[in-house]
């Protein structure tokens, strides 16, 4: 209902260029979208010569085993991703699914779990984001196989120690995942923190093997 509210406000013009369009952007806004296709490490999909695991990961290895990432973090992706989050335009979760989608075509996973919200950050927002791009993502989705026990302080700031320290704990299986093999969907995988920790949760759980479904990557800019 909300998306068929959504496409009757765009009218057919594009979401970013105002222009005539027949889906949710002109054919020339969604080809020139940040794609990812560089070769990247298969861990945290940052750039990495000749896809091979990347030195940061060989050194401070993730819990998480792989990260299928569809767009840089860039101009106009951050825009999308900051609509989809705060102003309700859920009608970019589809386009964002349909992004990732082919990303996830040799994918053999379990369970895919949205990264959670807390019950009350929910209830301000009224919807999760991961939780709808996950649910587009054609696969069954596993809403309740794990918890946010409490919203961390906004990340945005804080050097990556920081944030790891910051979300230690925050999350819960609601049970146990003897041998399985799970993928977690977000919106945004910045600097890995709250995924890092989404996955030893799932592994304290006792899944062996888990990986990150992504929109859109945050890239080191030098
Ligand atoms: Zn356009
Ligand atoms: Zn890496």
């Amino acid at each position: 209902m909300r998306e068929r509210l959504a496409s009757v406000l765009f009218g057919g013009s594009c979401f970013l260029c105002r222009g005539a369009a027949r889906a949710l952007l002109c054919a020339q806004c969604e080809a020139e979208l940040p794609r990812l296709h560089r070769s990247l490490c298969p861990r945290c999909a940052l750039e990495s010569p000749l896809g091979a695991v990347c030195g940061r990961c060989l050194s401070e290895s993730p819990a998480y085993d792989a990260t299928h990432a569809a767009l840089a973090y860039d101009f106009p992706a951050d825009a999308l991703v900051h609509a989809l989050k705060f102003r309700g335009e859920l009608a970019l979760a589809s386009l964002f699914a349909g992004l990732l989608a082919p990303k996830l075509a040799h994918a053999r996973v379990d369970h895919v779990v949205p990264v959670p919200l807390s019950a009350e950050r929910l209830r301000q927002r009224g919807y999760n984001q991961a939780v709808e791009i996950a649910r587009r993502l054609g696969k069954p989705v596993d809403f309740a196989l794990c918890e946010r026990t409490r919203e961390a302080p906004p990340q945005m700031e804080l050097p990556y120690a920081e944030r790891q320290r910051n979300v230690r704990g925050a999350f819960r299986c609601t049970r146990a995942l003897a041998g399985a093999r799970v993928a977690v969907v977000d919106d945004v995988m910045t600097t890995g923190a709250t995924l890092d920790e989404m996955a030893r949760t799932l592994k304290a759980a006792g899944a062996v093997h888990v990986e990150n479904w992504v929109v859109a990557r945050t890239l080191p800019h030098v």
